[in-house]
């Protein structure tokens, strides 16, 4: 993951002065995971914010990408996954990556969220956001992003799957209905 860091103060894209940090042109600010345990927690409301939030928020990095590097998808993908890592959220990997189904899936290893979590069901609602912003830019067409499984609900893992809301309807009716309220 360090490469990462040096790959970003190499391209200038992570910027540090007194009082602001910025990345890949977005200021970014460092809290414990724990506040977003403790919104998630304290209303389940925020959920759909944090999920939107978590997918403008790809989008302005992904965007940022293409207008500054004319990233192609894949590179988009890897950078995006690698800023999921570098910025703490646990360690992610592609198991599939479709652009000609626009279907993709990540699993993320030590998930810093979930692992805190007093919830029993999927809650990394964040970064299934980031992945959905994510997979709308690298892949042209307007995906959704569900948590399949979750460490905080004892799976061995956290797992996603990056679709268009109809794919995921069909394919996983119970866990869309349940993650898109
Ligand atoms: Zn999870």
């Amino acid at each position: 993951m360090f490469d990462f860091a040096k790959k970003l103060i190499f391209a200038r894209e992570l910027k540090m002065e007194r009082g602001s940090m910025i990345i890949l042109n977005q200021n970014v600010a460092v809290f414990p995971v724990s506040l977003f345990n403790y919104l998630i927690e304290s209303d389940p409301k925020i959920i759909p914010l944090l999920y939107n939030g978590g997918k403008e928020s790809a989008k302005l990095f992904a965007k940022e990408l293409i207008k500054k590097y004319n990233f192609k998808a894949t590179q988009i993908k890897d950078w995006l996954k690698n800023i999921i890592e570098f910025a703490g959220w646990g360690e992610a990997e592609f198991v599939k990556y479709d652009q000609s189904n626009h279907i993709a899936v990540l699993r993320v290893k030590n998930s810093s969220l979930a692992i805190q979590s007093k919830k029993k069901e999927a809650v990394d609602h964040l970064i299934r956001g980031f992945f959905a912003g994510g997979g709308t830019i690298s892949m042209s067409t307007e995906l959704d992003c569900i948590e399949t499984r979750c460490i905080a609900r004892k799976d061995n893992i956290c797992e996603f799957v990056v679709a268009s809301k109809a794919y995921l309807k069909i394919k996983y009716p119970d866990i869309t209905k349940s993650q898109f309220q």
